[in-house]
């Protein structure tokens, strides 16, 4: 039985609103109906979370942190459930969900139940003669959390835990598409945690997330979505000027110094550029070459690439699923088609649709890109690469730095002296050295610019999800 209730007041209950078929994007078919929650559920949601968070605030660190401990263990316990949900719900290969996504989640919580004990901040002081000054950290309110699908569980649980270690309640949102993951952890958890702490409502973004954020009752508002759904969320949110952490889009540039060791810069494109299909925000999708690199690297690029299997989730050895819905797909090779039509540039291996019903794409390679082509500026989600030959260090820290974009980057070269001179230059929230697309939980993760500027992971969240407050004593 798939989990299709929300999670209210502690109860487990059926959307009372339109319902939302959810597809196994492999292949087509569609796996169940999850309703969505009608206004009326939305408000007893919100009304929940208020009510708790008297009592959850008032909670002490070492009493939340075993709660989220006892939330890591029960999300270990079920590691092949949530894999294989997940897996169905977004096409994504079983075992890359249950090996690489289900240790970092549970590793996510462990981190902040941790983390919930060992804030640190000013030293409390006489800083006016006859006054004692001191600074507490005191969580917001109620906070929506609102998550995208490409990793449905990875980013509720980057949302949930540090809000909820550091003492708020929470109003989860998974994306339409994807909601599966998020409705067994709403399960799981109520048994954990007091009644109202956590809510899981599902629903579209216009319908359901919206309200949401308009809500007068939520003081804080968590995002991680494209960058369009960000402004409205920033406006929707300006009306009762709530708190906003806004993690969105990127377009990570990579940029391979002549120098590189060639290997380690296909090894690496080939893995963390084409994984969870390219569906990800700091995918390795930009590439700049070096001018004596640049041939050698498209070549052998394009043959690793070639040999990346696609397949369906239990397929041996496959690499590379669907992309999540058919209309991405359609956007995905429109980019492609758009890039074609320029006639300087070359597709060397891919740009095709796979026959079928799933949504599947060829890993694809664009070679000859320019900097002003919209291959290299915009955002394209999906399983392609694009590569520009460059001049200078220079400029292409110029070009890295000419986008929208600010979350990701990396810098290959074997000379350090010029890894860290171009890696201080870089406007990203996270620069990787002869490496891309590692995540720690003790490490923040976030944007500048477009990409937002919400901190997930680390104690950088946990400040995101409270408020410094003074509190002075005349003595
Ligand atoms: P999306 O913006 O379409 O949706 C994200 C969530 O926002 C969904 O739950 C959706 O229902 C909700 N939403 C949409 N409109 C809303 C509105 N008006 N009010 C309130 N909620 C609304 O994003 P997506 O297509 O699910 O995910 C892909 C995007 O997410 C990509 O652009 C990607 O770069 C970005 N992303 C960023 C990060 C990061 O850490 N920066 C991580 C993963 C994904």
């Amino acid at each position: 039985m798939l989990p299709t209730e929300l999670l209210i007041d502690q109860q487990l209950v059926r959307g009372e609103g339109p319902a939302e078929p959810i597809l196994n994007p492999a292949t087509g078919e569609v796996l169940c109906e999850v309703p969505e929650a009608t206004p009326e559920q939305l408000q007893r949601a919100v009304s929940a979370a208020s009510r708790a968070f008297e009592g959850w605030s008032q909670t002490t660190p070492a009493e939340r942190s075993t709660a989220l401990l006892r939330i890591a263990q029960l999300v270990e316990d079920n590691a092949e459930r949530f894999a294989r949900l997940e897996s169905l719900n977004c096409g994504k290969p079983y075992a890359r969900a249950l090996e690489d996504e289900i240790p970092a989640i549970v590793d996510c919580f462990r981190y902040f139940a941790g983390a919930a004990r060992c804030m640190t901040g000013s030293v409390a002081g006489e800083y006016l003669a006859g006054h004692t000054s001191m600074i507490r950290r005191d969580p917001i309110g109620v906070v929506a959390s609102i998550a995208p699908w490409n990793y449905p569980l990875m980013m509720a649980a980057w949302k949930t835990a540090p809000a909820l270690a550091a003492g708020n309640t929470v109003v989860l949102k998974p994306s339409e598409q994807t909601p599966l993951t998020a409705l067994l952890f709403a399960r799981l958890a109520a048994e954990v945690l007091p009644r109202g702490v956590l809510n899981v409502v599902c629903g579209r973004g216009a319908s359901v997330g919206q309200p949401l954020v308009e809500h007068p009752q939520v003081r804080m508002v968590s995002v991680t979505g494209d960058v369009s759904t960000g402004r409205k969320i920033l406006q929707a949110a300006s009306g009762t000027l709530k708190r906003t952490h806004l993690e969105l889009g990127g377009k990570a540039p990579v940029i391979v110094f002549d120098d590189a060791d060639l290997q380690a810069v296909v090894d690496g494109v080939r893995t963390f550029g084409y994984y969870n299909a390219g569906q990800d925000c700091t995918a390795a999708c930009r590439i700049y070459a070096g001018p004596k690199i640049y041939e050698k690297l498209v070549a052998d690029l394009s043959s690793a690439v070639a040999t990346l299997k696609h397949g369906t989730q239990d397929e041996d050895g496959v690499e590379l699923g669907p992309l999540i819905s058919d209309r991405q797909r359609n956007r995905v090779a429109s980019f492609v088609e758009r890039a074609q039509m320029q006639g300087h540039m070359e597709i060397t291996t891919g740009g095709r649709l796979v026959p079928g019903n799933g949504f599947f794409y060829e890993p694809t390679v664009i070679a000859g890109a320019r900097q002003e082509d919209e291959i290299v500026q915009r955002e394209v989600f999906g399983p392609v690469v694009s590569v520009t030959r460059f001049g200078d260090a220079d400029q292409v820290v110029a070009w890295a730095n000419d986008s929208e974009y600010g979350l990701a980057s990396s810098v290959w070269t074997q000379d350090v002296g010029q890894a860290m001179r171009v890696a201080r230059r870089l406007q990203y929230g996270c620069t990787w050295i002869n490496t891309h697309f590692m995540l720690v939980n003790e490490m923040p993760h976030g944007g500048l610019k477009s990409s937002g500027y919400g901190k997930d992971m680390s104690m950088y969240a946990l400040e995101d999800y409270t408020v410094p407050r003074h509190v002075m004593v005349k003595l």
